[in-house]
């Protein structure tokens, strides 16, 4: 499979080959086609396979297809959050879609990231959720102290990311996650990113996830 194959526009495809790989990771080229049809998806797959671009590409997608959608216009005076949430178990992980994030979505106009995280100060996270954003990675207990806050609005989500489900329920962030998706619109999209589907992340997929395809590496 090509890049071209893929089916993503030309401005994502331009900084992927800017990247300089050779060919899509199996991962890519099986989740990306299925993800921009807009079901939902459980992806088995370990940390270094490629699994990062294959739901930025999605997600940055989708913002371009949203800037495309009158009915989608930010309007003065209306909510601004962000039209994708991806939910990591550490901030290194975190960082590390925010870095994939702004590397591929170069060519995405006024692209808005932002980022939140444990044990950094409140203060300029809450400034960096004000104003109009695309997308925001969160780890599931920042994400919810900001939300009991008011400060992250989450009415706007249209894809959810669940990058290592099974690390964050490893972590215990069960609860967090589960209260934050109740807060997310039901209608949208889910794609969940774990080594295995067994136990409790399996539980988890069928809360979070409608008719989900399942891709395994
Ligand atoms: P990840 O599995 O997302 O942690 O990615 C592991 C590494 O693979 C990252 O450093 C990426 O830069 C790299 N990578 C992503 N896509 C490709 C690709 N198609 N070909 C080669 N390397 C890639």
């Amino acid at each position: 499979t090509s890049f071209d194959a893929l089916g993503l526009a030309p401005e994502i495809l331009k900084a992927i080959i800017h990247a300089g790989y050779p060919s899509p990771t199996d991962v890519q080229a099986e989740a990306v086609p299925v993800a921009l049809t807009g079901v939902d998806l459980l992806v088995s797959s370990q940390t270094g396979s490629g699994k990062t671009a294959a739901f930025v590409w999605p997600a940055l997608q989708r913002i371009l297809l949203a800037r495309q959608d009158p009915s989608k216009k930010r309007l003065k005076g209306q909510p601004q959050g962000p039209r994708i949430l991806v939910l990591a178990p550490t901030r290194e992980l975190a960082m590390q879609v925010s870095r994939a994030c702004m590397q591929y979505g170069h060519g995405v106009q006024g692209l808005r990231i932002a980022h939140v995280v444990g044990g950094v100060p409140y203060q300029a996270q809450l400034k960096a959720l004000r104003g109009p954003l695309d997308i925001l990675i969160a780890t599931p207990g920042r994400l919810l102290d900001l939300m009991g806050s008011g400060a992250a609005i989450m009415s706007q989500v249209e894809m959810l990311v669940l990058d290592e489900a099974d690390r964050m329920l490893d972590m215990g962030f069960i609860d967090d996650i589960t209260t934050i998706a109740q807060a997310l619109p039901e209608q949208r999209q889910t794609l969940m990113f774990s080594a295995t589907f067994a136990g409790n992340v399996g539980q988890l997929a069928r809360q979070l996830t409608r008719d989900p395809q399942r891709i395994s590496m």
